[in-house]
């Protein structure tokens, strides 16, 4: 379905845990982020391509390699693709085999890829796609081949999986890296004036305070680990998250212990 549809751009958002996949018009190109989820709502985004594509490029940026954000590749074969350096490097076989599953599961017949990167981003900065200029920032800790984005003229800034009003934060990756990338978040908020924050999984922010709040109470919830459970009002409090807390509170004890046993090597 549609969560919002602007001139400028529209968020698509999917039937399977509220994954959001973003369309940007601008004059010359159309840039999208994370096709996603089921062949009905990729086959929705492809169509609302075709109909207002007379001629632009078609741009697809992946935010990281997770099968939720990268399931719809199939669809986009003609598009130049934008992935971080990480993502070109990093072995999707995982999230591939994830996306097998998951169609075995449902009966769903359709082609399963990692998309090849044209433009690979290796660090901070802004590249122009056609006269856009976009601001990539490498945002690694949710996963390793992380990246999050800022579309400048429109001031809206692309999370990929941080910034979301309806889940706690996964910590995939690592745990320091991932509040690094929540205050580089942050400072590119009010950098940037951002006026529209898309998370990977929940509802558009269009309120500067309130992205603010979500993107720190991420960060106190992980500082507070593995000791203390921070659960901000905003997350859902059920099995499936209580799962993913004790994954996140296991991770960073672990990591506790690694530091704790190199410090007695030395
Ligand atoms: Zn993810």
């Amino acid at each position: 379905m549609i969560q919002v549809r602007l001139q400028s751009f529209t968020v698509y958002e999917s039937a399977l845990m509220r994954t959001t996949s973003t369309l940007i018009h601008t004059e010359e190109s159309l840039i999208l982020v994370d096709p996603n989820w089921l062949p009905e709502e990729v086959a929705m985004i492809r169509r609302d391509i075709e109909l207002t594509r007379d001629g632009k490029k078609l741009y697809v940026i992946y935010t990281h390699h997770h099968y939720d954000h990268l399931i719809g590749a199939y669809a986009f074969p003609d598009a130049t693709v934008i992935a971080s350096r990480a993502f070109v490097e990093t072995n999707s076989d995982e999230q591939l085999q994830e996306i097998q599953s998951f169609y075995e599961q449902n009966y769903i017949d359709r082609p399963i890829q990692k998309p090849n990167v044209d433009l690979i981003i290796a660090e901070d900065g802004t590249l122009e796609l056609g006269a856009t200029p976009i601001t990539f920032y490498l945002t690694p800790g949710h996963d390793s081949t992380h990246l999050s984005l800022v579309v400048e003229p429109l001031k809206l800034l692309i999370c990929g999986d941080y910034g979301s009003n309806i889940e706690p934060p996964f910590i995939e990756h690592d745990a320091e890296a991932y509040v690094n990338s929540l205050q580089t978040l942050q400072t590119a908020v009010y950098e940037h004036e951002i006026r529209w924050l898309v998370p990977g999984h929940g509802d558009v922010c269009d309120d500067r305070s309130k992205m603010i709040e979500r993107l720190s109470a991420a960060e106190e919830y992980i500082l507070a680990l593995p000791e203390e459970r921070v659960w901000s009002p905003l997350w859902p409090r059920h099995a499936f998250f209580d799962r993913v807390h004790e994954r996140n509170r296991k991770h960073v004890e672990q990591k506790m212990q690694e530091r704790e046993a190199r410090r007695q090597d030395y």
